[in-house]
């Protein structure tokens, strides 16, 4: 199957109500349009400089969103690409971000990246923090929080998530009852190409597909 028909038909799938991200990490500008071209409206990029690059020879309209780790020092750099910054996961990083919107008199919507698994390696904030954290982003007028993002441990088989899934929603929820004055808990973006289905049943309102948009990674 080609890419557009592969970009249709998971558009097809996936119910109303949760948006689709193209993860598009090693893929060229023309990838993308055809992506887009194919009716997806979301980008996803895990690098600064390669997004860069990509987003200005993409003039198709489409909502950036910079989905990998994130360093203070490219912080500007970020602002000046991306639309939604999903990777916060350090009060000193919202801090920076935070000071580069308000020079700019502008304002951000993100989410908040949570170590789901508690792996050592990995980025985002321990799920037992993310209610300090969440509060501590509430004091930082220009970043608008706007829901959590997760990525669980790598899985053998697409359940393998289920149970990270299900924490991400009670910790959503938990959150979005606590009602913290400028804080919006509407989106859940989890999931991957292998495990997306499951992720769609236990609440995901917004999906990042690579592999099963645009193909075998090169
Ligand atoms: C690469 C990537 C994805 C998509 O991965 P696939 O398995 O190819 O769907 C989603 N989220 C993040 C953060 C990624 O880096």
């Amino acid at each position: 199957m080609d890419m557009a028909r592969r970009c249709e038909e998971i558009l097809r799938r996936v119910p109303r109500g949760v948006t689709v991200v193209a993860a598009a990490k090693g893929r060229s500008a023309a990838e993308v349009r055809e992506a887009i071209r194919a009716g997806i409206t979301h980008i996803g990029e895990n690098y600064v400089q390669e997004a860069e690059g990509k987003r200005r020879a993409v003039p198709e309209p489409a909502t950036w969103h910079m989905i990998g780790p994130l360093q203070r020092n490219k912080a500007r750099r970020a602002l000046d690409t991306f639309d939604w910054i999903q990777t916060v996961d350090s009060l000193p990083l919202a801090e920076k971000l935070n000071g580069v919107l308000a020079q700019r008199g502008t304002t951000l919507p993100m989410l908040v990246q949570v170590n789901v698994g508690g792996e050592p390696q990995k980025a985002g904030v321990l799920p037992e923090a993310v209610p300090d954290f969440v509060r501590a982003l509430a004091r930082l007028p220009h970043l608008l929080v706007r829901g959590l993002m997760a990525i669980p441990p790598a899985p053998e088989r697409p359940e393998d998530s289920r149970p990270h899934f299900r924490a991400m929603r009670r910790l959503f929820e938990a959150l979005r009852a606590e009602g913290i004055p400028g804080v919006r808990m509407e989106i859940l973006s989890m999931g991957m190409s292998q495990d997306w289905e499951i992720a769609v049943e236990e609440g995901a309102t917004m999906v990042r597909l690579g592999t099963a948009l645009f193909g075998p990674r090169p």
